[in-house]
């Protein structure tokens, strides 16, 4: 586990422009000094990632905010002071100091202060904005423990090891707007807690070219992944891994991981990916199965990971 002297470490290596892999509340980011176009390159190659998919900004005060974008929205400062430190990303207006290549070439920047210590930590002690993306290949599982980023990532420069990650699952994404917000990625804060704060702007359909990194396919295990329905019940169970929450689909299957004894959709957030990751690498299972929540509340974000898991599997 890390400690101080691991965090310094990790500082010096994002101060010489290498890449540290880092925890944070929602899931491991691969992390380089935002301000150095050489240093974020490096994030893009590393992950295989395509240069039209827009990094989010890491800051560990409120003070970076205000270097990194134009312009002063009292709303943005509403929301900071209820959701940050947290899992909430606002794509605000960008100011010249952000480098073209961390925004995609988008006027727009997506900054969040994540609620994480180590993470507050090295930002604060690199001293400088931290951009990360989550630590795995483009499009594969994300990572919520550090063997997740090793077993992706092996040639990384550094590694800070925070534990498994307690949300377990990627920001809530929200764009301001003249009317009020929209939600671009669901996460665990909902709409309904970011309604009490600033007015919902009522269009729900994400935009692509607001959102160029909301591919249908994506989260994707090397194995097939299925949606639990009709369908997926007609396949050999006997060789396939169920990641249950209700407790209701578990028979026949060849393996079960409950991500929720308390049957608590939070709980579906911190171990969904790591369930992925745990048949992935089962040599005994070739399928695996999720189960379907209700799309409300943070079950929105849960089905969201698991369609784009599931999407490219969808005819296997
Ligand atoms: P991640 O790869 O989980 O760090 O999330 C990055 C995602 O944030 C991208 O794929 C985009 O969908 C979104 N994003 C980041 N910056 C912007 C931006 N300026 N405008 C719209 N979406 C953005
Ligand atoms: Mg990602």
């Amino acid at each position: 586990m890390s400690n101080t002297s691991n965090i310094e470490t990790a500082a010096q290596y994002i101060r010489e422009g290498k890449l540290v892999a880092f925890p944070t509340e929602t899931v491991y980011g691969l992390g380089a000094n935002a301000l150095n176009p050489m240093a974020v390159a490096k994030i893009f190659e590393l992950k295989e990632r395509p240069s039209f998919d827009p990094l989010i900004i890491h800051i560990a005060h409120i003070g970076q905010l205000e270097k990194l974008v134009q312009g002063k929205d009292e709303r943005v400062y509403q929301l900071a002071e209820k959701f940050w430190p947290g899992p909430l990303t606002m794509v605000l207006p960008k100011s010249t100091l952000v480098p073209d290549l961390v925004t995609s070439g988008l006027p727009t920047v997506g900054i969040r202060m994540p609620g994480n210590a180590i993470a507050l930590e090295l930002i604060r002690t690199s001293g400088c904005p931290v951009a990360a993306p989550s630590a795995n290949k483009f499009g594969r599982i994300s990572p919520t423990t550090a063997a997740h980023v090793k077993k992706q990532l092996p040639n990384i420069d550094y590694i800070l090891d925070g534990g498994k990650t307690s949300v377990g699952i990627e920001s809530t994404i929200i764009k301001l707007t003249d009317l009020g917000f929209q939600i671009l990625r669901n996460g665990i804060i909902t709409l309904e807690e970011l309604e009490a704060v600033v007015p919902f702007d009522g269009h729900t359909e994400i935009e692509s070219l607001s959102a160029p990194g909301m591919m249908k396919s994506h989260y994707s295990p090397r194995k097939r992944l299925l949606i639990a329905d009709s369908a997926s019940m007609n396949a050999d169970k006997s060789k396939a891994g169920l990641i249950s929450f209700s407790g209701k689909l578990e028979s026949g299957y060849r393996k079960v991981i409950r991500v929720s004894e308390r049957k608590d959709l939070k709980d579906y957030a911190v171990n969904i990916f790591e369930a992925m990751h745990t048949f992935e690498d089962d040599p005994d299972i070739e399928v695996m199965v999720a189960e379907p929540v209700s799309e409300t509340g943070i079950g929105k974000a849960i089905m969201d990971r698991l369609r784009k898991a599931a999407y490219n599997w969808r005819q296997a």
